[in-house]
């Protein structure tokens, strides 16, 4: 269609194309692909969860959902914050339902950040931080994790802190590094908030999938650090339901009050039938419903790993998220991206590079791999691998 101008309007977003999981999936989709590029799983939710919305699609639950969430199902958050933080949360004033974390995310950034504040984030970052926060006139200020160790680089955060730090964005279990908070992670994060007001706005969606014995080390669960944070979580990663798109928000109340400002004009409530189903399904089966998670991805990522023991990928082990790195410099010298493009259309099996996520693009010849997937996804996808 031909537009009725000469020019158009300046684009708000002019170095921004399509997110790099709807074109590996693309991708993946044209070349009939295996995927393990963007984060899904490819198996069925518990078959109770999907009883419950079956059962529920035929009640009367089809108008608006209250702003906030469904009262139960914010009941429920403040359980799950009690049971796993000791951490509590008014469910009236400091827990909102979203749209995903996605939602939670775009909404507490664009609550807090305004014209010329500044938003600290790790490099490789998610790729909703740096857009929403450039919407909103604000800077990302963007400190790299190097490989092989992705550590978490406090004393160039410090140095980064400025009268202008508005927000530390904090993504714990990290995407796409698999990066965990240590206790000393902490330490030092506690010891900036001593001497800086910022806020942090912590993605931890990947709460529950944490291995080898470890701890999720929630914002929620440090009394100095929850006071002023805004904490995101996922139904859609706890319960393999991506494309529910149901997440949540807790904060303490006045933080809260500003994230429902903007909520209520991004998108008001949440589908209602998805919130009632939840509900049914999670309040029977309490913290149960999530209590396996983590063993369930260690094992899937322990299956990967030994299933390309053998082949020229080496692993750079994740302690957290359905992700796991994999360094193929023994197999190419091409960049990143031509060799995830070479690798979908040649080999049959898509992958993320890791560069897109670094504001000056450092490839480092590393992909990522979602081991979110069957047992038989797995053992055809290293199969294709192991050639390599
Ligand atoms: N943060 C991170 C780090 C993610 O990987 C994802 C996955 N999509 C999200 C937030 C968004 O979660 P949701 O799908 O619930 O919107
Ligand atoms: N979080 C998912 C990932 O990292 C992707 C979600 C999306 O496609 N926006 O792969």
């Amino acid at each position: 269609m031909v537009l009725p101008f000469q020019t158009l309007p300046d684009s708000k977003l002019p170095l921004v194309g399509t997110t790099i999981f709807t074109v590996m999936t693309a991708e993946a989709r044209k070349h009939g692909a295996i995927n393990l590029s963007q984060g899904f799983p490819d198996f069925d939710p518990e078959p109770e969860l999907l009883a419950a919305l079956a059962r529920i699609i035929t009640q009367p639950v089809h108008q608006y959902a209250p702003m906030a969430g469904l009262p139960r199902l914010r009941e429920w958050i403040a359980a799950h914050h009690r049971h796993h933080y000791a951490a509590a949360y008014d469910p009236e004033s400091e827990i909102t339902v979203t749209s995903g974390g996605t939602e939670a995310l775009y909404a507490a950034i664009t609550a807090f950040v305004g014209a010329g504040d500044e938003v600290i984030c790790f490099d490789p970052s998610y790729d909703v931080y740096v857009p929403a926060v450039e919407l909103q006139g604000g800077k990302a200020i963007r400190i790299p994790m190097h490989s092989p160790q992705f550590s978490f680089d406090w004393d160039a955060v410090a140095s980064a802190l400025s009268p202008r730090t508005k927000l530390l964005l904090l993504n714990n279990p990290h995407n796409p590094t698999g990066r965990v908070f240590t206790k000393a992670d902490l330490q030092a994060l506690r010891q900036l908030a001593a001497r800086h007001p910022f806020l942090i706005l912590a993605d931890e969606v990947y709460e529950h999938m944490v291995f080898d014995g470890r701890t999720h080390l929630s914002m929620a669960a440090d009394p100095d650090l929850q006071s002023r944070s805004l904490v995101v979580g996922s139904f859609g990663k706890n319960l393999h339901i991506t494309g529910w798109k149901v997440g949540w928000c807790v904060a303490p109340a006045p933080l809260t009050t500003e994230f429902r400002k903007v909520h209520q004009y991004l998108t008001f409530s949440t589908a209602t039938p998805l919130q009632e189903a939840l509900v049914s399904y999670l309040e029977p089966c309490g913290e149960a419903a999530l209590s396996g998670l983590a063993a369930f991805y260690q094992q899937k990522r322990d299956r990967l790993a030994n299933l390309l023991s053998g082949s020229r990928l080496r692993r750079i082990p994740s302690a957290g998220t359905y992700f796991e790195l994999y360094d193929y410099s023994a197999i190419s010298d091409l960049n990143d991206r031509e060799f995830c493009l070479k690798l979908v259309r040649e080999n049959g099996v898509a992958a993320i590079p890791v560069s897109v996520f670094y504001a000056d693009s450092i490839d480092s010849r590393i992909i990522r791999l979602c081991f979110a997937k069957s047992d038989t996804t797995l053992v055809q996808a290293a199969e294709r691998l192991s050639v390599l």
